[in-house]
């Protein structure tokens, strides 16, 4: 057995536990700007609480995991990059279970629709029989693919880290497990339940884990998300606009552009007819993007086939359930003009976030919380989506951008600001310990 000096700090060993933990509330003060004064405002269970966060681990975690490519495709990087976090969170009460992904299609070119595959999410249940319970999320997958150039990370500065998923969102990840560990070692773990979802797909919208999402937010008093901050300086996502995903395919009739053309029924005319109506349907609370238009055929044959597809963001729900209202009278017009029939695929897939009372009470409590560790946590609203969408139209408040402080994210610029990753995860320690005492929203 290691024996210790009563007091570590006279000359601590290097593996001596109390000398890990003063480097860690180093870390935090330092990197929180925090002026002396400011850690002696917590209580002596909450200053306990926070110093066994370990900036050592919560990096080396990061980096390891960052190494592994995890775009939204990779299913190998995927069930590898699983299997590191099933062992990571193994460390927290419960089991970990890796679970099926929904299935999904998608329309092709052609026009035929196709079965698309995804890797499996995981999934951690703490104490489900508490009276309150939290769910914690985070997505493995990022934007870049397994043949993307950026693979490797770069330090930029002694405190800015560059790479791939650093901050959307492998950092978070880190951040909400190292919390957890943490509050698992005090005394108020017993009086919380929590789950933890991470899933493989939410770069692409999460069609293949909305159902999980939504299974798992029931019954929840409050969750977490773990979206790097909106800014850098750690600016949180307020409200959010939705996002949702057309494709629709147009058959008309072919004939031959000199003999018969009156026999023909255009497809690109019609699917040009439905652009312009859309634009003249959007408003400012829902603009509509048409992006892309597919088909036709040689230039002597009527083409008798188009995929028109388009991305619409509601800034509300009335501004969704209007525009799904016109988009259906807008279908059958062009049907009955152009002689045309139309399918639709897709929908809204992330319901507008708007913040109630309960999901303010929560940023309240968040910038409370940052506030003892001399953190100064604002907000805005953004038109980014994330699965927060998901969460919030469970009626379960949510603060989605818990995550580490970052950057240029979805491009090969994306940096951490290595120092949030204890910042951060002392954040969430300090909000699920005041959610955990039997605060309010
Ligand atoms: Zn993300």
């Amino acid at each position: 057995m290691a024996w210790y000096p009563a007091n570590c700090n006279a000359f601590p060993p290097l593996n001596c536990p109390a000398s890990k933990r003063g480097r860690a509330r180093a870390w935090i003060a330092a990197l929180a700007k925090l002026e002396p004064w400011a850690m002696t405002q917590l209580s002596s269970d909450l200053q306990a609480l926070i110093s066994t966060i370990d900036q050592d681990a919560l990096l080396a975690d990061t980096q390891g995991w960052s190494a592994i490519n995890t775009g939204t495709a990779n299913l190998d990087g995927l069930k590898d990059q699983a299997a590191a976090l099933a062992d990571a969170f193994s460390v927290l009460p419960g089991e970990v279970k890796l679970v099926d992904p929904a299935p999904v299609s998608a329309i092709g070119a052609d026009g035929a629709e196709f079965e698309k595959q995804h890797g499996q999410h995981l999934t951690l249940s703490v104490r489900p029989d508490a009276e309150r319970r939290l769910l914690f999320t985070g997505h493995m997958d990022t934007v870049f693919p397994k043949d993307s150039h950026f693979q490797d990370q770069t330090w930029l500065d002694d405190d800015t880290l560059n790479g791939p998923g650093l901050a959307d969102m492998k950092g978070g990840i880190a951040v909400f497990l190292h919390a957890l560990k943490a509050i698992e070692q005090s005394d108020v773990a017993e009086k919380i339940g929590y789950d933890v979802l991470i899933n493989s797909d939410e770069e692409t919208g999460s069609l293949a884990s909305a159902p999980l999402i939504e299974r798992m937010a029931q019954g929840k008093y409050a969750a977490l998300t773990y979206e790097p901050s909106a800014l850098p300086d750690g600016t949180l996502a307020h409200a959010r606009g939705g996002s949702g995903n057309y494709s629709l395919t147009i058959t008309g009739k072919s004939a031959h552009a000199g003999r018969n053309p009156q026999d023909g029924r255009n497809a690109i005319v019609a699917a040009a007819a439905i652009v312009l109506k859309l634009k003249d349907i959007q408003t400012a609370e829902c603009p509509i993007n048409p992006a892309k238009i597919e088909g036709g055929a040689a230039n002597n044959v009527v083409p008798d086939h188009a995929v028109l597809r388009f991305n619409i963001r509601p800034k509300s729900p009335d501004a969704a359930q209007q525009f799904e209202a016109a988009l259906a009278a807008l279908i059958g017009d062009v049907q009955q003009a152009h002689e045309v029939s139309i399918h639709q695929h897709g929908g809204i897939s992330r319901p507008p976030k708007p913040v109630d009372r309960k999901a303010q009470r929560l940023f309240d409590l968040v910038r409370d919380c940052g506030a003892s560790l001399g953190q100064d946590i604002k907000w805005q609203s953004t038109g980014g989506v994330c699965d927060g969408n998901n969460i919030a139209s469970c009626g379960v408040p949510v603060v989605d951008t818990m995550g580490v402080r970052g950057g240029a994210i979805h491009s090969a610029d994306e940096f951490m600001i290595v120092s949030s990753l204890s910042e951060r995860a002392a954040l969430s320690a300090l909000v699920i310990h005041r959610l955990a005492s039997g605060e309010e929203l």
